[in-house]
């Protein structure tokens, strides 16, 4: 009997996702990337005594095509905003955002023309992490909360496809 009589469907496809969800969320890279003062607590969490290495993300990529996490640790200023896109845009799929702090996240105290209010306006975010500046304990738990969010990711969808279906089950509901 051939494995596809033996196999209930879609067995073979469901546990290669879970096989590749597992070592995609066991194997995050973060780009390289501190904005203002929210990034000393991530720089922080890449040291020894927090030890972000514990869940597979030892390696700080400086370049964007090597990483498939963006933190944003900080303000974005109107200026920064275009480079940020750009550092995004460079990173391959599948690729997740985490907005560190409450300035990346909608602006917090600097509620001016020169800050960006939520770096959602920018690139789309799929974690937000509160606080001020969240401290390396705080961060460590948003990594691991996002971890379940890639683990069960399904595979060959850009970001763009599940958003779109997302929308549609949202509009059907
Ligand atoms: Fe700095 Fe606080 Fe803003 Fe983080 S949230 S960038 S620590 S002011």
């Amino acid at each position: 009997m051939g494995i596809e009589e033996a196999a209930p469907s879609g067995f073979l496809l469901t546990s290669i996702e879970t096989f590749a969800g597992l070592a995609r969320k066991a194997s995050m890279w973060p780009v390289t990337f501190g904005l203002a003062c929210c990034a000393i607590e991530m720089m922080a969490t890449g040291g020894s005594r927090f030890d972000i290495s514990r869940f597979g993300m030892e390696v700080f990529r400086a370049s964007p095509r090597q990483a498939d996490l963006m933190i944003v640790a900080g303000r974005v200023s109107q200026k920064m905003a275009p480079v940020v896109r750009q550092v995004y845009d460079q990173m391959a799929e599948p690729k997740w955002v985490l907005s560190m702090g409450v300035c990346a996240s909608s602006g917090g105290m600097f509620n001016n023309y020169a800050i960006v209010q939520g770096v959602d306006h920018v690139v789309p975010v799929d974690i937000y992490l509160p606080g001020c500046p969240p401290r390396p304990e705080m961060l460590l738990n948003a990594i691991l909360e996002l971890q379940q969010q890639v683990k069960t990711a399904p595979l060959g969808k850009d970001r763009a496809e599940i958003a779109r279906e997302v929308e549609t089950a949202a509009l059907r509901a």
